[in-house]
């Protein structure tokens, strides 16, 4: 058995760091092998081929298959897993608007291509941003394709939740369990420890020992921290996060597949209706995969503090579903 990954942007920096993982097993495991579909546009085509030469020369035993091209219908032929990571990015003078637009042009199609060639049970994941938006837009225009088999990543911003929150308690991050990102990958994200746990003991309770003030610590330090992360990385480093978001995409797919158990985690999926979230938006909730699907976690009531901080992302999302709207993309 193998399994068929189609990438997009696969010449671009994430994609570089990703496709060695997937070759070397990272994503299903050291028994299953994997087929790789590399989409680009026609500027980055060069750079796509050349990693493919690369994957070549890493002679990966599970790698059965690389194919390169820029046109789509090749690109998500037969493909269990699409994987949405090029992008445009927002160029100088860009307003929103402008950003959507060239973006809708990109994940519409997209979405046509993969209603008429994937897979039957493909899942897309989308990481190019904006990615809760560009996801709704792929997923309409992906004619019978349910749209729960659409989902954006937030993993990312779980898992710098989860390094923050065992750093300040001095904790193993793999101690630290049940955080939740809610609403849009952006900065108006919320990271929510209410329910998260250290070691099986509320981290509420751990942090009020640590930090004293619990909410002004979120407020002041922990969440602006989670959210403007990648920008604390372009500032250090010179140039943006890109293997820990492959690291973060290659969990998000590998726990869409395998299943989580009993674990939370967070991805941006539709809708419908939970938590007050318009029915249709992609937003981030927490999350469990069962059977291959994503489940949302119930329950998990938010305080009139977090609800707010939700709703300010939530709404977000709805002005960027509007604006999609209107241009005619949804
Ligand atoms: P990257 O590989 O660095 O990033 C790709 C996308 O991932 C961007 O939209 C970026 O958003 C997003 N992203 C999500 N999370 C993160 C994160 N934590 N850190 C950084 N980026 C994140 O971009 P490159 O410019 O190196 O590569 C993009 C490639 O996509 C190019 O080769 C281009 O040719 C290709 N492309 C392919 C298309 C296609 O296949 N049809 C369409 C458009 C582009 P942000 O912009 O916010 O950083």
């Amino acid at each position: 058995m193998s399994t068929t990954v189609t990438l997009t942007g696969a010449g671009g920096q994430i994609g570089y760091a990703l496709l060695f993982r997937i070759a070397a097993g990272d994503l299903f495991g050291p028994e299953e092998r994997v087929r790789l579909r590399l989409l680009e546009i026609p500027a980055g085509i060069g750079a796509a081929e050349g990693a493919a030469l690369e994957l070549q020369d890493g002679a990966f035993g599970l790698l059965e298959h690389v194919e390169v091209t820029d046109d789509p219908a090749v690109g998500f032929d037969g493909a269990d897993h699409a994987l949405l990571v090029g992008a445009r990015p927002r160029g100088p003078g860009m307003e929103r608007g402008d950003l959507l637009a060239a973006n809708g042009s990109i994940f519409g199609p997209q979405g046509r291509a993969i209603a008429a060639n994937a897979a039957p049970g493909v899942r897309v994941t989308v990481v190019g941003n904006p990615a809760n938006t560009n996801a709704l837009i792929a997923a309409a225009a992906a004619d019978g394709v349910p749209a729960t088999r659409f989902s954006a990543l937030t993993r990312l911003d779980e898992n710098r939740a989860r390094a923050q929150l065992a750093a300040a308690l001095d904790a193993p991050v793999a101690e630290v369990d049940g955080v939740t990102i809610w609403g849009n990958h952006s900065a108006t994200q919320f990271p929510d420890v209410a329910h998260a746990t250290v070691a099986g003991r509320p981290a509420l309770d751990a942090l009020a020992e640590r930090v004293g003030d619990v909410t002004a610590w979120l407020d002041g330090s922990f969440i602006p921290r989670v959210a403007k992360r990648g920008a604390e990385i372009i500032q250090v480093r010179g140039s943006s996060s890109v293997a820990s978001a492959a690291n973060a995409t290659l969990d998000h797919v590998r726990d869409w597949t395998l299943g989580t158990g009993e674990r939370r985690t967070s991805a941006a999926v539709v809708s419908h209706g939970e938590y007050g979230v318009p029915a249709g938006l992609i937003s981030s909730f927490p999350v469990r995969a069962v059977d291959g699907a994503w489940q949302i976690v119930e329950g998990q009531e938010p305080s009139p503090w977090a609800r707010e901080r939700i709703d300010r992302s939530v709404a977000e999302l709805v002005e960027e579903r509007d604006a999609v709207r209107a241009l005619g993309l949804i």
